[in-house]
Order: C-alpha cells, then structure tokens, then sequence
C-alpha cells in the first residue's frame, strides 16, 4: 500500500512527521510520498517558494526510510485538487494498488465539501489522523458516509484498491507552520519543532524572516 499526504509544508515540522509515521507504521505502508502543495484551495498562498518547500521536505524525510518527497503538485499550475492528484497516482501506479490518503481530523470534517469527494473514494482509501479523544460530532452526511465506509482493521484497507475509511489515533502535537513562521520572524528558534535540516535551510535561506530582525544563527 502507498500512502499520500499532501501539505502545504511550510514548513514541514513534526506535526505532521510524527503522526505520519504513526500511520505509516500501523498500516505498514510500502512507501509514504509527502507531497507540497502549489497552492491550496481556500487558504493563504504559501509565504517561500515551491523549491524552498520541497527541499525542506526533502531534507526533513531523507534518513526515514519509505517516506518519499514528490513533487508532482508543484509542477502543476494553478490550484491543488486532490481529486486531480489521485488521478496522478493511479497512472503511476495502476487501479489495482490500495492508495491510502492521510489526512488531519479537521481536514476531514470538510471532507464532501472537497471538489468531486465521492469519486476521490473510487480513487483511494481515507485514513484519518484522528484525536485520541473524540471531538464534535461529525455532520450528518458525513457521519453516514463514515458508517458506510468506516474499515474497523487497517488490514481491510490492503484487501481492495479504493473505498474505505479508516480512523486512527495518532499523538497530538500542537505544532503548526504557522507558529513556526511567527517564531522565526521574532528571531526566536523553531528548535524541536521542525526537523534539524529544515532549520538549516530556513537558516541558510533567510527564510521567514521579517525585515527587522537581522540574520542570526537559529540553532546552538
Ligand atoms: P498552517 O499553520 O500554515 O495552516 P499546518 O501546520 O496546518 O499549516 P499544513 O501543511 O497546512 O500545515 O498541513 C497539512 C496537513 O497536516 C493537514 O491535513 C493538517 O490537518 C495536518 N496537520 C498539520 N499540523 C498538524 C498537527 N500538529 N497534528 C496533526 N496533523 C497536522
């Protein structure tokens, strides 16, 4: 099984990576490719360029073996649809491949309002990055996709292609780009929130900076 998770990324931290490789682990994955979005639908263009953020995943993933960075939405123009993504994955890798998508516990709170959400299920399995302790109850719509879908074992997910929803508890860790941008802007370390080389390209890069605070070393 493959796994997709798709982020801004910008940048990276361990937010994302921990609880990626939480599920990675429980599903026993082949390979996760991270993928950066060009420019997510419905939120704020992202503040570095697509290389920036692609090599701050590069170097956030190089020593974990299985997780992949891919570039392929940075090549597209124009806004990441996840359905146009999937479509992407299924030529490289045939229909027959159980392709799992991870994605975060709000993300899939406005899951049908996403372009073509029922036929993305045609496309992959859903595995949700869940909260260990159950938050507001889902819509009904989508409470009702869930019953129809849910798998209750990761291993029903290896069994077809396509179609399932599987929630998994993963440890919360209140990290987010955005704080580490604001951080970095106060001249102020993102230590121990972002991998160790994604500093030094933040670093090396002058990344996130704001005019007033001058260049300064991040880590020790
Ligand atoms: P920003 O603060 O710029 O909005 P972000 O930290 O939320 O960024 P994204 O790149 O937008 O990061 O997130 C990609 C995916 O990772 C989303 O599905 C999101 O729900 C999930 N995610 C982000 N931060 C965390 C976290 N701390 N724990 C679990 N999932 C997360």
């Amino acid at each position: 099984m493959i796994g997709l998770f798709g982020g801004t990324f910008d940048p990276i931290h361990y937010g994302h990576l921990r609880p990626a490789l939480e599920v990675f682990e429980i599903l026993g994955l082949d390979e996760l490719r991270l993928i950066p979005l060009r420019e997510a639908v419905h939120r704020e263009p992202p503040q570095t360029t697509p290389a920036d953020r692609l090599a701050m995943v590069e170097a956030a993933v190089a020593d974990q073996p299985g997780f992949v960075a891919d570039p392929r939405e940075l090549q597209r123009h124009g806004g990441s649809y996840t359905y146009d993504t999937l479509t992407s994955f299924r030529a490289e890798f045939g229909i027959e491949r159980p392709l799992c998508l991870l994605l975060g516990e709000d993300a899939f709170r406005g899951f049908l309002s996403w372009r073509r959400s029922s036929e993305i299920l045609t496309l992959a399995h859903l595995v949700v990055m869940a909260r260990p302790i159950p938050g507001p109850r889902l819509n009904p719509a989508l409470a009702a996709l869930y019953t129809a879908r849910r798998a209750m074992d990761p291993a029903a997910l290896a069994t077809r292609p396509a179609g399932r929803i599987y929630r998994h508890p993963v440890t919360q860790l209140a990290i987010s780009s955005t704080a580490i941008r604001a951080l970095v802007a106060a001249g102020r370390s993102p230590r121990y929130l972002v991998p160790d080389p994604v500093i030094a390209i933040i670093e090396r890069k002058g990344l996130y900076r704001a005019s007033e605070h001058p260049p300064r070393r991040l880590t020790a």
